[in-house]
């Protein structure tokens, strides 16, 4: 029987999505709508505004005046963090539904929505975790240098407006991981989420609304990168870009924030190692956990996969043996049945996207083990591609070199933990890696060689209060804490004379 996710809009009571400017939800000015379609189906799921460049520009400007107006951006530390307590208290009250709306979105299946990491109960504790900041955004007083005397005080002020710009995959983290510290830093804020995840965000900004967020502070434009993103990336008014996509609009938000010197941060993509040494506790578990994290719930579509196995020769063919085992292991289908726990590629773009490569890997006489082609039966109308795993693939080749985003595994054997370390490193990406090594010494040599911004021992996991980011063309600045707070704030230095000396 072909698959089908109809019954599920009605269960969640989907609604067509609107514009929230102002504190008012609405049209486009222009009335252009955009027809998300299923992609495990292909079944048109719900429309949804396209923002105009009319609207954006309404959008920021109803952001510039709330800022100015102080609303927010003014509004004593205890304000802000009722609401962002509030807000997560209204997420974990509605994970369900939330879920639900994702798996109509993006097709992430309920299963794999409530691991960690993709799960709404992680957004929750990054806005819990940013809310105890917010009283604790201080600066510093320092001692005169020379000349009178005179005390320097610093303060972080909040940047302005500030352009959110997300991608489909994981909407909850990434939602909570700009807003929560560009709202607790009492910046406005303009969101546009992607086009293949719209449903799942528009209700959280119902939720943020109820928290009680003022009017203004948040606005949110829909529509895909052209016109809408456009539009919004190169406003005069917009103070701050933030942005997690991929890195040729990455490339495109720097050259498009010249104009005006806007301020920039972006999370891209990446092509992370899993390096597995012969020391590795357990070799099996290591090759689960790589290949796992390619295949499970996103299928591979997740910025920090470690996409590139680095496999010491004399545990290679093991670690093979039990990536492939495991890979059979992964069920695809129906996002709402809990028996699966992957997902299809986002679309037909993608889809085709994922298949050249994999037609690449095999012209560049890389060893195909298992996968390489689309599901068929039930599933054809869905953008599936089952897990597949190359061996013996040359750290040179364009299948370990590029980001598929798709469940694709590069298997690259290396003789010693130098050889193994100039192959992570020899990438233009370097957001994450894993090793996998019972050597403690030999963990934090290596961790100190590898040129990427977060690294795993034996395994990997997200946590709301750490600092994420990629080295090289992995992305600028980091998400997580602390230093997503100085992210969203300019540093001010005031000099105060304590005597009428001139200074
Ligand atoms: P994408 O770059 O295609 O789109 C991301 C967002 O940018 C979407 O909202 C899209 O509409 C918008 N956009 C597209 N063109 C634009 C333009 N010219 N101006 C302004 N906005 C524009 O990425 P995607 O397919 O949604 O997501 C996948 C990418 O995101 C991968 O490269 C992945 O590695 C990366 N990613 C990175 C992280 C991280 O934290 N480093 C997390 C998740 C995803």
């Amino acid at each position: 029987m072909t698959l089908t996710v109809q019954p599920h809009r009605e269960s969640v009571g989907l609604k067509t999505g609107q514009l929230y400017i102002d504190g008012q939800w609405g049209p486009a000015k222009d009335a252009t709508t955009w027809t998300h379609h299923h992609p495990a189906t292909g079944e048109p799921i719900g429309e949804f505004a396209v923002a105009s460049a009319a609207d954006v520009d309404a959008a920021v400007a109803a952001a510039r005046r709330a800022f100015d107006g102080g609303e927010w951006s003014n509004a004593r530390a205890g304000v802000r963090i009722g609401v962002l307590h509030r807000f997560a208290a209204l997420l974990r009250e509605h994970a369900d539904e939330l879920r639900a709306l994702q798996a109509l979105d993006n097709s992430v299946p309920l299963s794999f929505g409530g691991i960690y990491a993709t799960s709404v109960g992680a957004a929750a504790d990054v806005f819990d975790h940013h809310a105890g900041w917010i009283d604790k955004i201080g600066g510093e007083t320092l001692p005169p240098y020379q000349g009178g005397d005179h005390l320097a005080m610093t303060f972080r002020e909040p940047i302005g407006v500030v352009a959110a710009i997300l991608p489909w995959n994981a909407p909850f983290l990434l939602f909570a991981q700009k807003l929560a510290p560009a709202l607790g830093a009492g910046c406005t804020v303009v969101l546009k989420p992607s086009e293949y995840a719209t449903f799942s965000v528009l209700r959280m900004v119902e939720l943020l609304a109820e928290a009680g967020l003022p009017a203004g502070t948040l606005n949110v434009v829909t529509g895909p990168g052209d016109p809408t993103g456009e539009r919004l990336i190169t406003h005069p008014d917009v103070d701050k870009v933030s942005f997690t996509g991929s890195r040729g609009v990455g490339k495109r938000i720097v050259e498009a924030s010249a104009g005006t010197l806007k301020r920039v941060s972006l999370e891209l993509g990446g092509k992370s190692p899993a390096l597995c040494f012969a020391d590795a506790p357990n070799v099996g578990l290591a090759a689960a956990t790589t290949i796992g994290a390619v295949t499970m719930g996103l299928s591979g579509q997740a910025c920090v996969a470690n996409t590139r196995a680095l496999v010491h020769r004399d545990v290679y063919d093991e670690f093979i043996a039990a990536a492939q085992g495991m890979a059979a292991a992964i069920t695809y289908g129906d996002p709402f049945d809990p028996g699966v726990i992957s997902s299809p590629l986002i679309n037909e773009r993608q889809l085709e996207r994922v298949l050249g490569y994999i037609q690449r890997g095999k012209d560049e006489g890389a060893r195909l083990v298992c996968g390489g082609e689309r599901l068929e039966g039930d599933l054809a109308n869905g953008n599936f591609v089952a897990p597949t795993i190359f061996a013996d693939v040359e750290n040179s080749a364009t299948i370990a070199q590029e980001e598929i985003f798709g469940p694709v595994l590069a298997v690259v054997p290396f003789e010693s933990e130098e050889e193994a370390v100039r192959l992570a490193n020899d990438t233009e990406y370097g957001l994450g890696a894993s090793i996998f090594s019972g050597d403690a010494q030999r963990v934090f040599r290596v961790s100190r060689k590898l040129r990427v911004g977060t690294i795993g021992v034996n395994g990997f996991q997200v946590e709301p209060h750490l600092p994420f980011g990629g080295f090289k063309q992995s992305g600028l600045g980091r998400e997580g804490g602390r230093s997503a707070f100085e992210a969203y704030t300019e540093l001010k230095t005031v000099l105060m004379p304590l005597t009428d000396e001139l200074m």
